[in-house]
């Protein structure tokens, strides 16, 4: 009998630890689990370069567009149907489509602010109540007066940015024609528009790099920055005190420059800008294409927000 007592009192131990075992290899299993799934999330955002951090963050998205299309003209569809031009594809996108995201925006509670009221918020430096997004446009073809400026005023007057190349305003380039000075002060009218610089004549490749990335070019930038501000100054009444590097990129003695002469600037890097964020840096601004909208900018306004 003491030995059948005994072995009950062995077998409930044994039991007990088996139990302590599985509990804690669970929960160790578990923790890896969670880690391996937030590893996951966090690659999968980095793709897009936002990190889980800034996911949960309220803060200032700024997005980056090029061309819009208008997807009901024949000759457009026809375009993109039979164009190999690579940028056109990758880079042009169809107007319902921007009225969609837009509309989405405001539907998800995201304030579309104009690039002034961005950099007065980092200044102020105060945590944000909301998530705020603010749309740029680079290059400026004849499409942002066509078929931007018709929906933004039809939207209700939607703030944006366009980033012009001073010398190439009118010329044809990758078969798209840019905007000319006459269609540009149309649109520059509107006080919703905000006009930026995106060099005079340094938006190049190099042997596949950007002219601006060259450290020999320097004495060339700084030539070229002053003779596009002028520009702006002689076109526009006012100089702007906005840069977007072409390609999102320059050298850190151009950004000093800039930084020197006032100039906020923006690079093509994905992120949140916060309240703080040191202006003497560029400004990461997202480039909206099918990925970025799903993987950065819909999870970024979807996500809850951690304090
Ligand atoms: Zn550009």
């Amino acid at each position: 009998m003491k030995k059948i007592g005994q072995f009950i009192q062995h077998f409930w131990h044994w039991i007990f630890i088996i139990l302590c075992l599985i509990i804690i290899g669970g929960s160790f299993y578990s923790e890896h689990l969670d880690q391996v799934k937030q590893q996951h999330e966090a690659r999968e955002v980095s793709s897009g370069q936002i990190s889980n951090q800034q996911l949960h963050e309220n803060g200032i998205l700024i997005l980056c567009y090029h061309r819009v299309v208008n997807n009901h003209t024949f000759s457009s569809r026809f375009a993109l149907t039979l164009s190999n031009n690579d940028q056109l594809h990758e880079y042009s996108m169809p107007v319902d489509k921007l009225a969609y995201q837009i509309h989405y925006l405001k539907d998800h509670g995201v304030r579309i602010i104009p690039i002034s009221t961005a950099v007065k918020l980092i200044k102020e430096n105060k945590p944000l109540k909301h998530k705020y997004v603010v749309l740029t446009f680079d290059d400026v073809d004849s499409t942002l007066t066509s078929n931007v400026y018709p929906l933004f005023k039809k939207l209700g007057n939607i703030p944006y940015t366009a980033f012009i190349v001073t010398s190439n305003t009118g010329r044809y380039d990758n078969g798209t024609r840019l905007a000319t000075w006459k269609q540009l002060h149309k649109v520059l009218k509107s006080p919703n528009v905000t006009i930026g610089v995106h060099t005079n004549n340094m938006h190049y490749l190099i042997d596949n790099k950007p002219a601006l990335k060259y450290a020999r070019n320097y004495p060339r930038f700084k030539k070229d920055y002053q003779k596009s501000e002028k520009i702006i100054k002689k076109k526009i009444g006012h100089r702007t005190p906005y840069f977007a590097y072409p390609y999102g990129e320059g050298t850190k003695r151009e950004q000093k420059y800039l930084a020197d002469h006032d100039m906020v600037t923006f690079s093509l890097d994905n992120g949140i800008v916060t309240p703080g964020y040191d202006l003497r840096q560029p400004l990461p601004r997202t480039m909206v294409d099918e990925h970025s909208w799903n993987n950065v900018i819909k999870k970024w306004v979807n996500a809850s927000v951690e304090n």
